[in-house]
């Protein structure tokens, strides 16, 4: 890291199945610029960014401070691990055991903050989101598939690893839905049931191209509703903000509300039954989170 006076900036990734979103932001964590390379190899999808990187800075006469990687994984977390800063056994081909920390750090030579792509859009809700003044929430996207980024106390949880609720195990009921789940470890966990690639799976199309009366929500929004009852008992988060493409359907909030306050039955604080509207809650940030609240970790790295 060189010693000038050159506006010291931030760089960010936000590593993902389908595309790298990067940023350069400043300390105030405005964007300066940013571009999105497809997700190849890691040897082309690596070269691009760390060339986008090099000649942003340069170009903008920049010094880069501080990098934050928010990744698809799994990945691993821990910092006295062999592998930690790697992507480990995804299936994603040609993903398994990158040592994608490693690369950067050789690269860039800053100090990085490593975490999962859900960590830093739950970090993200923090800085400019729905948990602004929140010390202790979850974010459960879902997607293609369902994971969570759950702060607690002010800190991003992890033990061993990271939390995987998208492979929580859910009770069902095989005469309403007998649907065997789509999850490739499981089956019907919480993923296998109610990921949006489930939701292609069980009903032959997307959830883009289903009416909102289609019955598809109906058992969405109870699989979704349990969860949430199930993340207050466990964590008891001062809320729960859902994001990602299947939640882009209006009508799904409000439907699970009503289930979540069944299952509930009355046993929870006064609070969450009170004002369960602005308890679970749609994230209002789009597309940016991760990269904002992965570049916010970073900066506290070296501020
Ligand atoms: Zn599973």
């Amino acid at each position: 890291m060189a010693s000038t006076s050159l506006p010291g900036v931030i760089a960010a990734l936000e590593a993902g199945g389908t595309k790298f979103n990067c940023a350069l932001l400043d300390t105030e964590l405005n964007i300066i610029a940013q571009a999105a390379f497809p997700t190849t190899t890691p040897e082309q999808t690596l070269a691009l960014v760390n060339h986008f990187f090099q000649q942003t800075l340069a170009a903008q006469q920049l010094e880069l401070i501080a990098m934050g990687i928010a990744s698809f994984g799994p990945v691993d977390l821990i910092p006295s691990s062999a592998t930690y800063g790697y992507i480990t056994n995804t299936p994603k081909p040609n993903w398994s055991n990158i040592d994608i920390c490693g690369y950067f750090s050789r690269e860039l030579n800053v100090p990085i903050a490593f975490e999962t792509d859900v960590n830093g859009a739950a970090w993200g809700e923090k800085i400019s989101g729905a948990a602004r003044d929140l010390s202790d929430y979850i974010y459960v996207t879902i997607g293609t598939g369902i994971g969570a980024g759950i702060v607690v106390n002010n800190k991003l949880l992890r033990g061993l690893g990271h939390p995987e609720i998208g492979h929580m195990l859910m009770p069902r009921d095989l005469s309403v839905d007998a649907y065997s789940g789509c999850c490739p470890f499981h089956g019907d966990c919480l993923e296998g049931l109610a990921s949006g690639k489930s939701i292609e799976s069980r009903w032959g199309v997307s959830g883009k191209h289903l009416k909102n009366d289609h019955p598809a929500w109906d058992i969405e929004a109870q699989y979704l509703a349990v969860m949430c009852a199930n993340l207050t008992q466990i964590i008891a988060p001062q809320k729960i903000i859902l994001g990602g493409g299947v939640m882009d359907q209006p009508h799904l909030l409000p439907m699970i509300h009503r289930y979540f306050l069944e299952r509930l039955n009355g046993y929870a604080p006064a609070a969450v039954l009170a004002n369960t509207v602005d308890y679970i809650v749609q994230t209002p940030l789009q597309g940016m989170a991760g990269i904002v609240g992965i570049a916010a970790l970073a900066l506290s790295k070296v501020k």
